[in-house]
């Protein structure tokens, strides 16, 4: 099973905060549209037949393109691959442009059974300091518009960690997604990204960045909360009832193979990683001259054995001590137990039979528990390939 990303990566306005690829000359859609096509033509063999469990079309903001886009790029996929059933068909949405007359559109003539909407908090001061489009009430209105319009399957995305966010405000914004009918939430602490509108705020002293303990209060409280409101917090930023984990996501998360087609977007086939040119004139232009439009990275033990750390244990299926013995090797899997003796002990880590997982005071710090137990490329461990 694999999955396939589509980046659309385009914007009406900046948000403060973001460092994705992403381009506000929306007049190249149709060419754009058009080269994304070309490109699954182009690498119709990179994912060696697998069944497609999901399709992801990410941004950028997909809710620009049109119902016929979305069908035609999704059709073009199940021409070229074999789309498993009940394939999970996600589409990220810009409140602002979920009217109900797009959303019934979007939901009852494509095959699009999953919306992802980026609210990023139900707070006009919030939402202005981030730079988005959308008000705190049409972030609202566009999740019971979603329900409304047939979606049975709603994520959203929130920001913790904001400056002048406090855990009260936090709280409430928790409250109020959990008292709407949404089966997913993806929620991400602030991260100040070099280059962005507010990294230059806070260089300049106008804006505060949150202080640990804040965010160590604020991520207590979405786990707590999440939790009595029946989510279960299966990966650090995302929390889902059951049965309504991200397919798409799960994948990259237990090392499935997926497909990125469009600017800047990555594949990944266990042996290496791909990523595509941040470029979208750039990228047209090369897809159209049969030129070269990506990059491409050979994973070998050691970077292999640092992205399972990376993105298993971030998770709460944990590593899995056989998979680290039989891929791994017999020096790995023995450094691994007596590096984390230590973690266990401390109450970061608990073991469950062959499972390692990171217990929630562990995911305070999963960043520097998980690069403690890397391994340098010139490590003098020989991991076996
Ligand atoms: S809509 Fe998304 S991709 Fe576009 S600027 Fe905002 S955060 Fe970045």
């Amino acid at each position: 099973m694999a999955g396939i990303y589509i980046h659309v990566p385009f914007c009406k306005r900046i948000c403060s905060y973001c460092d994705f690829y992403k381009s506000a000359v929306l007049t190249l859609i149709p060419d754009y549209m058009a080269a994304i096509h070309k490109e699954l033509d182009i690498r119709r063999d990179y994912l060696q037949n697998e069944w497609i469990e999901s399709i992801y079309l990410g941004g950028g903001t997909p809710s620009l393109l049109n119902t016929n886009q979305v069908n035609q790029v999704i059709d073009k996929i199940s021409q070229l691959h074999y789309i498993a059933p009940g394939c999970e068909i996600t589409l990220e949405a810009n409140p602002d442009d979920l009217s109900q007359q797009y959303l019934r559109a979007i939901c009852e003539t494509t095959p699009v059974n999953r919306i992802s909407i980026g609210i990023q908090s139900f707070c006009n001061k919030d939402l202005q300091l981030l730079n988005r489009r959308h008000t705190a009430a049409q972030a609202l209105a566009s999740i019971k518009q979603a329900r409304n319009a047939g979606f049975r399957n709603i994520s959203i995305d929130l920001i913790y960690g904001l400056p002048g966010m406090d855990t009260q405000e936090w709280q409430k914004n928790l409250d109020l997604a959990f008292s709407l009918d949404i089966q997913h939430l993806s929620a991400y602490h602030l991260s100040i990204e070099p280059g962005t509108a507010l990294s230059r705020s806070v260089a300049k002293g106008l804006l505060q960045i949150t202080e640990e303990e804040e965010s160590t209060r604020q991520f207590v409280v979405l786990n707590e909360t999440g939790e009595k409101n029946g989510f279960i917090h299966y990966e650090i930023s995302n929390l889902a009832r059951e049965g309504y984990f991200s397919r798409h996501n799960s994948g990259y998360w237990q090392q499935k193979k997926y497909l990125g087609i469009g600017p800047s977007a990555h594949s990944y086939n266990i042996l290496s990683r791909q990523w595509n040119i941040s470029h979208v004139r750039k990228y047209i232009q090369a897809i159209n001259t049969g030129s070269e439009f990506s990059e491409m990275e050979n994973l070998n033990a050691v970077k292999r054995y640092n992205e399972y750390l990376m993105v298993s244990l971030r998770t709460i299926r944990g590593a899995d001590l056989e998979v680290i013995y039989h891929e791994f090797g017999e020096t790995v899997y023995r450094d691994f137990i007596r590096a984390t003796e230590l973690v266990k002990s401390s109450g970061h880590m608990m073991q469950q039979g062959q499972i390692c997982k990171l217990t929630r005071q562990g995911w305070l710090i999963s960043d520097y528990i998980i690069s403690g137990l890397m391994k340098d490329e010139d490590s003098r461990f020989k991991i076996q390939d």
